[in-house]
């Protein structure tokens, strides 16, 4: 979608530090890190929010959220990691391509 930060980096329109591609989603490190392993994982399809995810996106948000462990243990989030989704203006969501944060210390 035009504008929106998260596909001008899924387009490599704009460098990030990529941990996890695949045909489906991209996960890459956030900039302003909140915590030692700092990650987000997004679609590669643009929608605003979790509030904005429809049923054809059901396959890919259950494939996404089987991703997460595997992602955070190759980032060393071996001994557990929190993750988190904001939704909203209300709910601290500053970006509108949906994201989930995976956040951690390394075991
Ligand atoms: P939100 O508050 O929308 O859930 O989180 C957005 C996150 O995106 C923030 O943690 C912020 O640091 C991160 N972020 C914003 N712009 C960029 C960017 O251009 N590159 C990267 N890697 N992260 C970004
Ligand atoms: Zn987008």
């Amino acid at each position: 979608m035009e504008n929106c930060i998260f596909c001008k980096i899924i387009d490599k329109q704009i460098p990030s530090s990529i941990v996890y591609e695949d045909e489906n989603m991209l996960c890459f490190k956030d900039i302003n890190p909140a915590a030692p392993v700092h990650l987000l994982l997004i679609p590669k399809v643009h929608f605003d929010s979790l509030a904005h995810a429809q049923l054809e996106h059901e396959t890919l948000l259950g494939k996404m959220m089987l991703k997460v462990p595997q992602i955070a243990a190759e980032a060393g989030l071996t001994n557990g990691f929190k993750t988190q989704i904001n939704t909203g203006k209300g709910g601290g969501q500053e970006v509108f391509h949906l994201h989930i944060h995976i956040m951690g210390r390394p075991a």
